[in-house]
């Protein structure tokens, strides 16, 4: 009778480690995710719309109010380009796109 009521606490000891150590874990992800947003929202932009002079990434057609990730220079202008792989499409024949870029 003895053995068998020590091994009943052995049993809920166990069931509550276990309980605790999932909680823990819940937790520690949470953390994770809240570190990972936080690492987002420090990337500030490199270029804002007020720093080019074209209205639209002339190669997707996206307004550069939308978030510009490279510039390339053109007759004497700043272009913004939503991504340099819009700017190299650009810069294979700009003469043909720059019409596209809307120049301020
Ligand atoms: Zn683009």
């Amino acid at each position: 009778m003895k053995n068998l009521f020590k091994l009943s606490i052995a049993v809920a000891g166990l069931f509550s480690m276990t309980a605790c150590a999932s909680n823990q874990q819940e937790k520690a992800t949470t953390t994770d995710t809240a570190m990972t947003m936080q690492q987002d929202t420090t990337a500030a932009p490199a270029f804002t719309a007020a720093m080019v002079d074209n209205k639209k990434d002339p190669t997707c057609g996206m307004p550069v109010t939308a978030g510009i990730s490279d510039t390339a220079h053109y007759e004497n202008k700043v272009l913004g380009f939503c991504s340099t792989e819009c700017k190299n499409e650009f810069l294979k024949n700009p003469k043909a796109n720059i019409a596209a870029a809307e120049l301020k």
